[in-house]
């Protein structure tokens, strides 16, 4: 981006308003900045770190006054969608330094939280506090936002998983300055803000996720209670026909409330991802893995072709085995291998949790973790590294994140168009499914490349378009995007485009915040 003079007038006014520590515009901060997971070409100007709310606010004034576009971070570990990469030039508002816990009810289990509060933090937190709640975790990374991954409609494992539709009393500052609270927090201090969702009136948190329209500098999560039982469910298909009967299955116990959690269905090539880097000797140095090459090795894990795990929360050791039966009774004839394992009372807390060998008993318990980030080193030459970070490596890693119905015949169509257009652009198909709610499921198939190959990058790009163009045709919508396929969404059929148009002009009139993200 080129810095007018206007926007050096902003700068120089940022400097005044943060201190000059605060406002980095270093080739280092910058390189790094500017690096994702794939090729992008929009790039971050500064990196401005406001310290707290009424900074934020004048800040958004500044910006405003000299049309500079700004794009907040809250950890920026959107890896796979962006980084922190803006979806067109602008200052990055990096939020870390907003990292305060700033209350927590253990009565009612719910805390208020600054953007810059990751989930190892708040689990630090809640285990100081001895807390008999928990937050549940994500596949990303421990220092992932939690404010940032809720704002972005992420998910996670466990009760509670679908993590927007458990938050409320957003604090948001918009373009003008101005600070919008909403539900019941426009009163001040009602508790009820804390624990209600929508207050009175028309309710206006759906504006800011997803969006746009302001920069929230603070929320409140609701936290799931910890189990007195923990049940967890494993099983496997050989015949890939079987999927849509174990997906089918699945939705029906997540709808009569057996499984109150988040269920994952994996395939193959995904559970390889996640055990081992590419088989080069295999392939003799060649991409991607052919399934007749995948075959030889599924010895290692036990020859089936999709794998699911779920996890019983019950509030007594008689209601988890009363769980357990009845999922054992609907699983069991249509699974080759099902094995269920459970947990009861003193051995889900405290010291024997740390000490659980099961990592799947500690992450369904929200210990963050970061057991599927070294999957994205899988094309990699070397090794994983100690500390992984996936930008900085050279890592290329897309998801592709279409909805489906939660139904087999859904899900099975939509493994077969995956796995066959990935395995024709030349990439493995690591496909994914999370039964996120009970009428919808999750799929996410991840293209894992190694962009030191040259090419590579634009053949994965070219891959992931083709995937979600392909997705869209057969009506399964995306419901999240990386920063390069915002305008992929087809077009609005109604007047859905004008009036988010006159909003946005309403509340930022400069376009400042976020220009490009979810717009097409
Ligand atoms: C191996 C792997 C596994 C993953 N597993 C998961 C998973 O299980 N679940 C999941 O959801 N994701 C997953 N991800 C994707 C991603 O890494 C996470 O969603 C991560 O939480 C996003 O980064 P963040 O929380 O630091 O948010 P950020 O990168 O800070 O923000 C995400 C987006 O929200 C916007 N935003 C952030 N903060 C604000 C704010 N305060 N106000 C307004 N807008 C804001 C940003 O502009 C950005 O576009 C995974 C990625 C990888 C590579």
């Amino acid at each position: 981006m080129i810095v007018t003079m206007s926007h050096a007038e902003a700068l120089a006014a940022l400097s005044a308003l943060l201190g000059d520590a605060h406002v980095d515009r270093s080739h280092a901060t910058l390189g790094a900045a500017n690096r994702a997971t794939f090729a992008t070409s929009s790039r971050a100007l500064a990196v401005l770190r406001p310290g707290t709310h009424d900074e934020l606010c004048a800040l958004l004034r500044i910006a405003s006054a000299h049309a500079l576009p700004v794009y907040p971070i809250s950890a920026g570990k959107n890896w796979g969608l962006g980084s922190r990469v803006p979806p067109r030039d602008a200052a990055l508002v990096d939020l870390s330094r907003l990292s305060r816990i700033r209350d927590f009810d253990a009565e009612l289990g719910h805390v208020t939280l600054e953007p810059g509060v990751s989930f190892q933090q708040l689990y630090d937190f809640l285990r100081t506090e001895r807390a008999e709640w928990f937050v549940n975790t994500t596949g990303a990374s421990p220092l992932a936002s939690v404010v940032g991954n809720a704002l972005e409609r992420g998910d996670g494992t466990g009760p509670y998983g679908d993590r927007v539709h458990h938050v409320c009393n957003l604090r948001v500052a918009l373009a003008s300055g101005e600070t919008l609270r909403t539900g019941f927090g426009r009163f001040g201090d009602s508790e009820l803000a804390k624990l209600h969702r929508f207050g009175v009136g028309p309710a206006l948190d759906g504006l800011f996720s997803q969006s746009n329209f302001g920069i929230v500098s603070e929320l409140t999560l609701w936290l799931a209670p910890l189990p007195k039982s923990l049940s967890v469910v494993r099983c496997s298909v050989v015949e890939a026909a079987r999927l849509a009967p174990l997906t089918d299955a699945l939705r029906r116990l997540r709808l009569d409330g057996t499984l109150r959690s988040v269920a994952g269905i994996w395939n193959d090539y995904r559970v390889l991802s996640t055990r081992r880097q590419y088989p080069w000797e295999l392939t003799q140095g060649r991409t991607p893995l052919a399934r007749t090459q995948l075959e030889q090795l599924a010895s290692e894990w036990g020859g089936a072709r999709w794998f699911s795990t779920a996890a019983l929360y019950a509030a007594s050791a008689a209601q988890g085995a009363a769980h357990r039966a009845h999922v054992e009774s609907v699983l069991a004839p249509l699974v080759d291998h099902l094995e269920l394992t459970h947990r009861d009372g003193d051995a889900l807390s405290g010291a024997e949790l740390y000490t659980e060998p099961d990592p799947a008993f500690r992450f369904l318990q929200g210990i963050p973790h970061q057991g599927s980030l070294a999957s994205t080193y899988f094309r990699k030459r070397t090794p994983p590294p100690a500390e992984l970070d996936p930008d900085r490596d050279g890592c290329g890693v897309l998801w592709c994140c279409p909805t489906l119905p939660f139904r087999g015949r859904d899900l099975a169509a939509a493994a077969d168009l995956a796995e066959q257009l990935l395995l024709e652009h030349g990439f493995e198909p690591l496909l994914a499914a999370v039964a996120q709610t009970e009428r919808t499921l999750y799929f996410v198939p991840l293209i894992v490349y190694d962009r030191d190959v040259p090419g590579e990058d634009a053949r994965a790009l070219a891959a992931h378009d083709a995937l979600l163009s392909a997705c869209e045709v057969r009506g399964w919508l995306p419901y999240r995007l990386g920063i390069q396929s915002m305008s992929m969404l087809p077009p609005a059929l109604d007047d859905t485009e004008r009036v988010l148009a006159r909003l946005k002009a309403t509340l930022d009139p400069a376009r400042v915040i976020a220009p490009g993200r979810y717009e097409r």
